[in-house]
Parts: structure tokens; sequence; C-alpha cells
């Protein structure tokens, strides 16, 4: 190596992904044109209800990215974004943003995480056909046993019960 070396562009993507959307698909995509390595972190705190498992969030990204596997990878974490981004080495925080809601939120996040962490936030634009798309959606139209599959990436089976 020389001194001109550059250190592993590498990007934390965190989110509850509760499920995977294809919105969150999309976004991991196109962020792998910018980053070495997109680290997507599944975030589980006790005090935070998910209804899908922690290891079936976790499978299902990996099954959606599985072309990627050798730059994208997924991690479960607990407590800050900023200790966990210091853990593997990731300069920077991947955020999607959808509507201003969204801005709203990561506006102050991604200041404090810079001031507090020294990490760059990167807000990436969502394709405008995942505007209204989130995992919340995809929750409701499960329970209530609707079609819910073009919303996830193909392949998917969702189930609550554990693997
Ligand atoms: P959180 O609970 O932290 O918002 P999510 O799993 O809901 O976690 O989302 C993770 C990230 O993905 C967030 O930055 C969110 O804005 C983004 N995201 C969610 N849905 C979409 C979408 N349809 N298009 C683009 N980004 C999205």
């Amino acid at each position: 190596m020389t001194s001109h070396h550059q250190p592993p562009r590498i990007a934390v993507f965190p989110g509850s992904f509760d499920p995977i959307t294809v919105g969150h698909e999309a976004i991991i995509r196109r962020a792998l044109h910018l980053f070495d390595k997109v680290i997507v972190a599944i975030g589980h705190n006790t005090a935070k209800k998910t209804l899908f498992p922690l290891e079936r969030r976790m499978e299902w990204v990996k099954f959606a990215l599985q072309d990627k596997s050798d730059v994208v990878e997924v991690q479960s974490f607990t407590g800050l974004t900023i200790d966990f981004c210091r853990k593997v080495n990731a300069q920077f925080i991947l955020r999607g943003l959808r509507n201003s809601t969204d801005f709203e939120f990561e506006y102050s996040a991604g200041q404090v995480n810079r001031q507090i962490g020294g990490i760059e936030t990167v807000l990436m634009l969502t394709d405008p056909q995942y505007t209204h798309i989130s995992s919340s959606i995809v929750r409701d139209i499960f329970l209530y046993g609707g079609e819910f599959e073009s919303l996830i990436p193909k392949g998917i089976h969702l189930t609550t019960d554990e693997p």
C-alpha cells in the first residue's frame, strides 16, 4: 500500500427494517455507487416493539441483497448509531428521504451525529415511485390479509414466526 491509499468508504444504513421494503432495497443499491461498503444495521432495543423477529428481519435483508453480499453486510446493534459506526469504522450514516417529515427528523439527528460523533449523514432521495412505501404500511396490509407482495423484495415470505 502507498501513502495515497484511501480507507474504504463505509456507510451504515440504520433502521428497523420491519420488514425491508422495495424502497429500502433501492436506496441500498443506489448507495453502492457512492460507498465501498454498506452495512445495514438493524437496531433493536427492548423498548421498541417490532412485528417481525430480529432474525427474520436480518435474513430478509440478506436475501434481498444476496447478489451484493461482497459489499453489503447485515448486522444488528443496540445503543447509539454513532457508537456502532465507530465500531465498524464507518464514516457515514445513510438515510432515505421520502418527505418533509423525514427531513425534519433527519436534519436534527444528522446535526447531532456530526457534532458529537464526527459522522457525516448522507440523505438519499427516494425514487418517486417508492415515496409512499413504508414498513408500517406493509405491516398493516400483512396484518389485515392484503396484497403486500409488490412492496417488498421478490422471494420474501413474511412470517412472524421465529426461525
Ligand atoms: P426507522 O425506524 O429508523 O425510520 P426504517 O426501517 O423505517 O427505520 O427506515 C430506515 C431508513 O430507510 C430510513 O432512513 C427511512 O427514511 C428509509 N426509508 C424507509 N422507507 C423508504 C422508502 N420507501 N424509500 C426510501 N427510503 C426509505
